[in-house]
């Protein structure tokens, strides 16, 4: 039997079957003042060195920038005492986990995330010809054992964002290394610290350690977050020696600009103004939990920069009619049914005029 000829080119087997990325509203029509606090992105900015590091590319636009992100490498490991071979750079941490995906997920091979991650995996997994497995959870958290129960021989990747996005639960540092000693020594471990440096918690770790000291795990880190750089599009990947050989090969010669490698440098040696960031997290952060909750809603607790806030059905009003009330106050939320969570919204933690905001606003909500 002849097949018949495509009348115009078509992409790979799972292309079409990818819902392409919706990123977080920007705007709030006929709203004079608006308070973006859906794409957890910082109320603070970027370190004013970060910055003044920018300014300083303008006139060299002209010029290829290293394409070997060798400053930032070295400016990385010394912050946090790696091995700046073992650092790769890329476009945001999508770049890296997109590069990660499509280096050893093939047509067949599955990569594994559950039911509430990250978004970016199963559209990494697809794009690379792979068959998402999406594993469930247990009170919005990854659950270490039903990981495990689905990893078969075509079990090529597992993603954990820790803490994860949309929840902002995290797993602690005990069950990762179960998770991992459980693993196959064939399947890679990618752990996403993208919200690491807010965590304040005892029993957590971003997993550099297990990077160091094995072959199948994987570490991403964004600038997008705590730095204030989503705009430049900067994260890194700690990962082995043979990890790093294959991005190598595969990313962009020049995946990274010029004035974000400055800005990057800049900001990852301002640790005053990462702490401070923290700092005003942690402490809004908390307060809005409690407030949320005193309003009569409930929260999934967060260690992250953001907060999931509940509408249960017989508050008789749902997610997406918060969602609108709050847009007509111009404070723009994540709306997260994309993430099987339709009775929920993902707020940020944002300045403190913003939180505030969202605190009465809250309250108005469920009382009028
Ligand atoms: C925001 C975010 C990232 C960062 O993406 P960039 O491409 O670096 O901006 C990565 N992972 C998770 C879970 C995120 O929420």
């Amino acid at each position: 039997m002849t097949q018949a000829k495509p009348t115009r080119p078509l992409p790979r087997p799972g292309i079409m079957d990818i819902h392409a990325y919706v990123p977080g509203k920007s705007s709030a029509p006929g709203v004079a003042k608006i308070y973006k606090l859906s794409s957890n992105e910082s109320p603070l900015g970027a370190s004013p060195k970060a910055i003044a590091a920018y300014r300083t590319l303008a006139d060299k636009l002209a010029d290829y920038p290293d394409g070997s992100s060798t400053r930032l490498r070295e400016t990385i490991a010394k912050r946090y005492n790696l091995d700046p071979a073992r650092i790769v750079c890329g476009c945001g941490s999508d770049d890296l986990l997109h590069l990660l995906a499509s280096a050893y997920i093939g047509p067949d091979d599955e990569g594994i995330f559950t039911t509430h991650g990250f978004l970016v995996y199963e559209i990494a997994v697809l794009a690379a010809g792979g068959k998402p497995v999406i594993v469930p959870e247990t009170n919005l958290k990854a659950d270490v054992d039903a990981i495990l129960a689905h990893v078969t021989e075509r079990t090529r990747m597992v993603f954990l964002a820790n803490p994860n996005n949309p929840t902002g639960t995290y797993v602690s540092m005990a069950e990762i290394k179960r998770l991992h000693d459980n693993l196959p020594a064939h399947v890679m471990l990618v752990i996403d610290g993208a919200y690491a440096e807010y965590v304040r918690r005892n029993d957590y770790s971003s997993g550099m350690e297990l990077v160091r000291a094995h072959d199948n795990v994987v570490m991403t880190r964004t600038f997008s977050k705590i730095h204030g750089l989503a705009n430049l599009r900067l994260g890194w990947a700690y990962v082995p020696d043979h990890v790093a050989d294959v991005l190598n090969r595969i990313r962009g010669p020049f995946n990274v600009n010029g004035p974000a490698l400055e800005a990057g440098i800049a900001a990852i040696e301002d640790g005053d103004h990462v702490a401070y960031a923290a700092e005003h997290n942690e402490k809004w952060l908390a307060w809005l939990s409690e407030e949320v909750t005193k309003a009569g809603l409930t929260i999934t607790p967060s260690v992250a920069n953001f907060l999931l806030v509940h509408f249960p059905t017989t508050l008789g009003k749902s997610a997406l009619d918060a969602e609108q009330f709050l847009t007509k106050r111009g404070l723009i939320v994540r709306n997260v049914a994309s993430y099987k969570l339709p009775n929920c919204l993902r707020i940020t933690i944002g300045t403190e005029e913003a939180t505030k905001l969202i605190a009465q606003a809250l309250h108005d909500f469920v009382k009028q």
